[in-house]
């Protein structure tokens, strides 16, 4: 019997991932006895570094690292935990094969192509970056519950109104204007060179299910310009030994602050005793008691598999049997026995994060085959060379290369047993054809599916944000009703992880709501 077996804990958090790890420092600095409970054999989820080939290593999904808020990093004293940065203020350069690389916000590169667009610009960032800060608002809290008679809920609503209304009355009709619209007509609307839309269009879309005319994807593009504003940054981040390095500070944050963090140890089902969530039964057999549970899995495997749809109604399985938890976003590393060079693509951008995504009709292009379970030959990619500012990533001289990849489906017609070596070998011919002679410096190279995803990390879909980000899976109706507030229907049962609002990317946001859900008393 291990000695948390003889112990009733406050709290158990099922999983290491970046949220379930700010969660358990949150309720441990605020005195609860805390046990995490993680079925891989090192913390962080989707957020690790590990290797993929002899001598080789790489932040296995999320690489960049953008959208935690820096008081938040404060907070959870990270710098002092041994978080590094390699780089900072990583570039965004648009790559083409019918013009020359573009660098994002290099204006004079710009004005060169096309005055309107240089002039449009600064006034479209300025615009994005007022509705990025009044959606951070969305971000920073928790979503209030409709239609109840609490005081919290009433104050958040019309604290949310107010700040519509401080937009002014322009800035509001353009808001509510835009909001439902799609991507593509948006920045049809503001440019006119075809890669600066496309690179911009490619921010609306990554990690989602949606083309860039999908009706939502200006949403998802302020959600992602939210966050920036949130981490008060619109620049990414690299750190030293890949976003592995964060979670890992994380897991010593949350141990500094009195939590127990417990690898290798996959929870079977969660226990439930007098309709109250109670403890878990690990797949090893052993029984944890606690007073609360707290969930950092998906809702889908949260619900279906770790409670059982015997504790729930029917109509709540329903819902949560229909959260669209499918990803679409897969990633390629690649092992390079020499620094990969792209046509026009200056020393010093190599290490920033290079946008293959020409127009978005090549976009739209890249999102089709997949609707017939296909990938196109010219999928979008969001390309990174993390070993230019971290070399201890692979062997002296030697070069990563790792990239998201989208749109992959999560089945493929054929099946990814037979389709895999084919997909892979395209994606180096696409990238070979922006960098020649990076075909022959491959040494090993590895693609990540959605169902590769979903195994690896235990997320049913291996979906980015655990389910889709869209007007019917977000904010106060995320993940469903019935499960929203960090709450579920089982007393005693909470959510923590990309599932809940404000959804995935490596934010730190939902888990650090959920610890305050559970801390507060109910009202
Ligand atoms: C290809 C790809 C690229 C991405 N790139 C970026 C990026 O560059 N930047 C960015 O900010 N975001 C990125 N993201 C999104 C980001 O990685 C996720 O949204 C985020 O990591 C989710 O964190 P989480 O803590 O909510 O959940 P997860 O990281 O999914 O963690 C859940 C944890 O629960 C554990 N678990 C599951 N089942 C059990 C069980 N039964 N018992 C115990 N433990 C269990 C899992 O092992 C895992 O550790 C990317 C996502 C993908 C798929």
């Amino acid at each position: 019997m291990s000695n948390e077996s003889a112990q009733v804990f406050d709290v158990i958090v099922i999983g290491a991932g970046h949220n379930g790890l700010v969660c358990a420092t949150t309720l441990a600095r605020a005195g609860q006895s805390v046990l995490v409970l993680e079925a891989a054999d090192q913390v962080g989820g989707m957020a690790i570094t590990r290797g993929f080939a002899e001598g080789f290593k790489v932040s296995a999904a999320a690489h960049l690292f953008n959208q935690m808020p820096l008081p938040l990093v404060r907070d959870l004293n990270l710098k002092q935990h041994g978080l590094q940065w390699a780089a900072t203020d990583l570039p965004t350069i648009g790559l083409s094969p019918h013009e020359a690389p573009l660098r994002i916000g290099d204006r004079d590169a710009l004005h060169v192509r096309c005055e309107a667009d240089a002039r449009a610009l600064g006034p479209f960032d300025a615009r994005m970056n007022r509705f990025g800060k009044l959606m951070h608002a969305l971000l920073a809290s928790a979503p209030p519950r409709l239609g109840t008679a609490i005081w919290e809920d009433k104050w958040a609503l019309a604290k949310m109104a107010l700040k519509l209304r401080l937009l002014g009355r322009q800035e509001m009709r353009e808001l509510l204007r835009i909001i439902g619209m799609n991507a593509y007509d948006l920045l049809e609307d503001e440019f006119k060179n075809p890669l600066l839309k496309g690179t911009l269009g490619f921010d609306a879309i990554v990690g989602s299910n949606f083309g860039p005319r999908a009706p939502g994807t200006v949403l998802t593009y302020l959600y992602r310009r939210a966050a920036e504003v949130s981490a008060q940054s619109s620049t990414f981040v690299q750190p030293i030994g890949g976003l592995g390095a964060v979670t890992q500070a994380l897991a010593r944050a949350a141990e500094a602050a009195g939590a127990r963090i417990r690898t290798q140890a996959p929870v079977a089902r969660i226990l439930v005793e007098n309709d109250q969530a109670s403890g878990v039964f690990l797949e090893s057999g052993e029984t944890v008691l606690a007073k609360a549970v707290i969930s950092n899995v998906d809702a889908k495997t949260t619900f279906l598999n770790l409670l059982g749809t015997e504790h729930l109604d029917t109509g709540f399985v329903r819902r949560i049997d229909h959260f669209r938890s499918r990803g679409m976003t897969a990633k390629l590393h690649l092992a390079l026995s020499k620094r990969p060079h792209f046509t026009g693509v200056k020393a010093e951008w190599l290490g920033g994060r290079l946008i293959l995504s020409p127009s978005l009709n090549d976009l739209e292009r890249a999102f089709n085959p997949t609707k017939y379970q296909s990938v196109s030959a010219t999928p979008a990619l969001e390309i990174t060379v993390p070993t230019i500012h971290d070399s201890s990533l692979a062997p002296a001289g030697q070069h990563v290369l790792s990239s998201v990849v989208q749109y992959v489906p999560y089945t493929v017609a054929g099946g990814w047993a037979t389709q895999r070596a084919a997909v892979t070998a395209q994606l180096i011919d696409l990238l070979d054809q922006h960098a020649p002679g990076l075909r022959d410096s491959v040494i090993a190279a590895e693609l990540l599916t959605p169902e590769d995803l979903e195994k690896e990390f235990r997320i049913t879909g291996g979906h980015w944000h655990h389910g889709d980000l869209a007007f019917d899976q977000f904010y106060m109706v995320r993940p469903v009703p019935g499960a929203t507030q960090y709450e579920t229907p089982l007393p005693g049962l909470y959510l923590c992880g990309a599932s809940s609002h404000p959804g995935g990317g490596v934010m730190g946001l939902a888990g650090r709501h959920a610890a305050h859900r559970v801390l507060r008393p109910n009202p």
